[in-house]
Parts: C-alpha cells; sequence; structure tokens
C-alpha cells in the first residue's frame, strides 16, 4: 500500500510539474526589471526618512478636522484634496461624484431613570433614528453577544432597550473588531426587526478604562427600518451591567437627535502621476477622505489619504515618469458603507484589466509588518521581488493568505483587481478608532514614513513590471480574501 502511494504521488508529481512548464511556456511570468527593482530601494530608503506624509496627515486634521460624510467639512475636504493633489505635483487631479443618504447627528443625551438615576455616556451611531422629542424612555434588556439577541424570542425584545456587550482584547492585526463590528452593523437591525425600541452597545473599542465612545456605523439603510441606536463608553457599560446586576428593572431615557436628511452627492478625489508607456494601466492605491465626527480623522483615515498621496508624490519627484499610472484615490464615505469604493468599483468595472495592482490603506498609521497578494501564478515571482524590498524595513510575506485590497479597494478587488493587503500594527488602533481621541498626536512619523516607503517601493515596481499581476473581470471570486 504504501510502495503504490509513493509511486502515485511521484506520477502525480510528475504530472503537476507537466502542467507548470506547460503554463511557463504560455506566460513566462511577470518579472520586475533589475533597474526599477534598485529604483524602488532607493525610494524606499528616501521615503524612511521623509516626512512628507506626516505633513499632508498635519495638514488634513489641522486645516479640516473632522470630516463625517456629507457634513459641513465634506466639500472643504474635497477642496482641501484637489489642491494638496496639485501642490504635490500630480500630473492629473479629478473628481468622480458620489451620491449616498446623508445622515446627520447634532445632540445626544442618556440616562439611567431607574434604580440608579444618572448620566450615561454615549455616541449615536450611523442611520441611528433619533428619538421622539423629549426622548425615550423603556427598560433595558442585556444580551451577551450578538448571538444570544439573535436567538431571542421577539417577545422579550419588544418595546425595550436592546443592550450587548461582549469583551475585545488588544491584537496586533486586530482581530477582536471581528466581534464588536457586527454587533455594532447587525445588532440595531435584528433589534429593531424583533420590535425593540431602541439600541445601545458596548463600545467596539480596546480601551477598556476610557470614558470615550465609539460610534461607527450601523446596517440601516433606509430611514423607515431604523430604531434609535448608540455605542456606551465601555466604563459607561461597566456602569450599566454593574446597575442591572441589581436584578431590578432598569430604565434608561435616550435622548438622540439625529437621523437621515436626504441624499448629498460628494466625490472620489483622485490624483495621477501619468505613466509614460501605458498611461492607460494603473496602480491604484489610496485612503478614505471622510472620517467619524468625534476626532480630526488622523488614525482612520487622514493617515491612509496621506500614505498614498505621498507615495505618488515620492514616484512623481523622480527623473521620469512611471511606465504604468499611478492613482491615487481618496475616497468618498467608506465609514458608512463603502460608499466611494462602491462607485469607483461600479464606475471602472469595465477596466478591471487596466489596473496592474491595488491596495488601500485604512488601519491607522502603524507599521506594515506583512504583506499577502491576490495574483494570478505567474506573477507570484513578481511578489517575490516585491517582498525582498521590503523585507528590510520589517514586512514579511506571507504566501498562505489572500490579499484583499484594503476597505474600499476590496470593491474592486470584487471586481477582478490584482491586489495586496498590507497589513499595519493595529495593537492600539481599537483604543482610539473612531472616538474623539482619534487625533495627530497619534500618529508616529517615523512608523508613517515607513508606510510611505512600503507603499511608494511596491507602486513603483508593479507599475515597472514586465507584465500583469492578472486583473481581469472575476480573476479572484473564490480567494476568500472578502469572507
Ligand atoms: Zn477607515
Amino acid at each position: 500500500m504504501r510502495h503504490l502511494r509513493l509511486n502515485l504521488l511521484a506520477a502525480s508529481l510528475l504530472l503537476a510539474s507537466g502542467i507548470a512548464s506547460a503554463a511557463t511556456a504560455a506566460d513566462k511570468g511577470t518579472v520586475i526589471p533589475q533597474q526599477a527593482v534598485q529604483t524602488a530601494e532607493q525610494l524606499r530608503d528616501k521615503a524612511m526618512t521623509d516626512n512628507t506624509g506626516y505633513k499632508i496627515v498635519e495638514s488634513l486634521t489641522t486645516e479640516i478636522g473632522a470630516r463625517i460624510a456629507g457634513g459641513p467639512n465634506d466639500q472643504r475636504a474635497r477642496d482641501w484634496a484637489v489642491a494638496k493633489f496639485k501642490a504635490l505635483g500630480f500630473d492629473k487631479v479629478y473628481l468622480e461624484p458620489v451620491t449616498y443618504p446623508l445622515w446627520e447627528r447634532r445632540s445626544e443625551h442618556a440616562e439611567i431613570v431607574a434604580p440608579f438615576p444618572q448620566p450615561l455616556t454615549l455616541l449615536a451611531l450611523g442611520y441611528s433614528a433619533g428619538t421622539p422629542k423629549g426622548g425615550l424612555t423603556a427598560e433595558v434588556v442585556k444580551f451577551d453577544g450578538l448571538a444570544a439577541l439573535k436567538a431571542a424570542d421577539p417577545a422579550s425584545v419588544k418595546g425595550k432597550i436592546v443592550y450587548i456587550t461582549f469583551h475585545m482584547q488588544r491584537a496586533k492585526d486586530g482581530h477582536d473588531y471581528a466581534i464588536g463590528s457586527p454587533a455594532r452593523t447587525q445588532g440595531p437591525v435584528i433589534a429593531a426587526a424583533k420590535g425593540a425600541a431602541g439600541f445601545l452597545l458596548r463600545s467596539a473599542g480596546t480601551d477598556a478604562n476610557s470614558r470615550t465612545p465609539h460610534t461607527g456605523v450601523t446596517g440601516f439603510r433606509d430611514p423607515k427600518d431604523a430604531i434609535p441606536a448608540a455605542a456606551l463608553s465601555n466604563p459607561d457599560a461597566d456602569q450599566l451591567e454593574r446597575v442591572l446586576g441589581y436584578g431590578k428593572p432598569v430604565s434608561v431615557k435616550l435622548d438622540l437627535d439625529c437621523g437621515f436628511n436626504g441624499s448629498y452627492t460628494g466625490a472620489n478625489v483622485i490624483g495621477e502621476i501619468t505613466g509614460k508607456k501605458y498611461p492607460d494601466q494603473v496602480v491604484a492605491i489610496g485612503g478614505h477622505l471622510d472620517s467619524w465626527d468625534p476626532g480630526t480623522g488622523a488614525i482612520d483615515d487622514g493617515a491612509g489619504v496621506a500614505i498614498a498621496m505621498a507615495a505618488g508624490k515620492l514616484i512623481g519627484d523622480l527623473p521620469q515618469r512611471p511606465d504604468r499610472t499611478i492613482r491615487v484615490i481618496a475616497f468618498a464615505n467608506e465609514e458608512m458603507g463603502l460608499w466611494g469604493g462602491r462607485a469607483y468599483a461600479e464606475k471602472h468595472a469595465a477596466d478591471v484589466g487596466k489596473h496592474q495592482l491595488g491596495t488601500e490603506s485604512d488601519f491607522g498609521a502603524g507599521k506594515v509588518w506583512r504583506m499577502t497578494a491576490s495574483v494570478k501564478p505567474s506573477a507570484r515571482g513578481a511578489i517575490d521581488q516585491i517582498a525582498k524590498v521590503l523585507t528590510p524595513i520589517g514586512v514579511a510575506y506571507d504566501t498562505k493568505r489572500p490579499g484583499g485590497g484594503g476597505s474600499d479597494l476590496s470593491q474592486m478587488h470584487g471586481k477582478g483587481m490584482a491586489a495586496l493587503t498590507l497589513t499595519q500594527d493595529g495593537t492600539d488602533y481599537f483604543d482610539y478608532h473612531h472616538t474623539a481621541n482619534d487625533t495627530l498626536d497619534k500618529i508616529k512619523p517615523n512608523e508613517l514614513a515607513q508606510n510611505v516607503a512600503v507603499y511608494a517601493a511596491f507602486s513603483y515596481m508593479a507599475a515597472q513590471a514586465e507584465g500583469d499581476f492578472g486583473s481581469a473581470p472575476d480573476a479572484f471570486k473564490n480567494d476568500g480574501a472578502n469572507d
């Protein structure tokens, strides 16, 4: 038996190598010329000590500040991005309109009414309904995690304020956001469907002892489905749970003035360094220009916009234009449901094959420590070449995982764009994410510079590659990147 199996294994290896050599004959494999590798190394080393990225995010967070989609700073942020692209020497700057439902936050208050009256610190969640004038008072019913709410009898929820609790731990890859984010997006929708009057959750954050609630979007998309929904700061969630622990009915008054208010048309702001050999083929990088409103949108996602803009600028400063175009996209309204990313993917679906490679930065400003890729097999050698240039600045290439392209560009990856994921160190990201503490002081200039080095080096190498990375309609449908 054993021998037979070995023979079968040997036969299948022979077969596999035969297939591999046939593939090699048809496609000699994507290669990055040695000259381009050297230039990428120089770009990398220059970027590591360059403060262009930091100056960009400082400018955005100081001159514009918070940038909630459709809010008073939306137009100002777009004007800022256009002016910044031009000042940085981009060849082409343009806007692509993005239309989405407008949601407004005006004011929010809450208090425990009984048995121990006291105020609560919270933030309304995106697409939350407002409460009736004068507020809404109801009994609180607590659930440990989203699954418990899903399983609940609607009779136990009807007319009450649903409260969901859970715990998130810090992690380099921020994996516990996979607990908090679904509780925040799906929780309110499930609660509303079961007849709840309101929804509260423990903030989806890792700052256990900071009285700063984390806002974020819910899954409501239609005003007629929405109920009032808000996030308590972690210490306020602890307090509410202590009060519930007395075993008496607990009633809370929510007074939220917020809600849908028609629709709004903003735009993705795009800057390009035009390729000299293949101007219509693009390396797509970016961040999102909108932010939540309590902070100044420094780590989410002023940093991402700055990283991509600075990488493009450094490539633009080279004596010659790259072979392919470097397209930097400052996306509109990522926060309330990837509106900019979805609009981009819809508009550019037909030219997905012209997207050489892409990825977006949207996980703060910590150092990039891991690269993953979704590319065609014969482009893996070129990804190895990119990895070799990035290894000295701390980036490890994980060959097993797919590359999803980041938040907004995940939508273009879904259409078939070859994509990387450049994972940043997010150990403290969820301490500040979507809070009033998302401010410039959280960004370490040397860490931001490392990100710029990574984006400049990989973008340039992709632009100079002999061959492509496999972008084509539906090319990566089953890579599992967006599962
Ligand atoms: Zn973001």
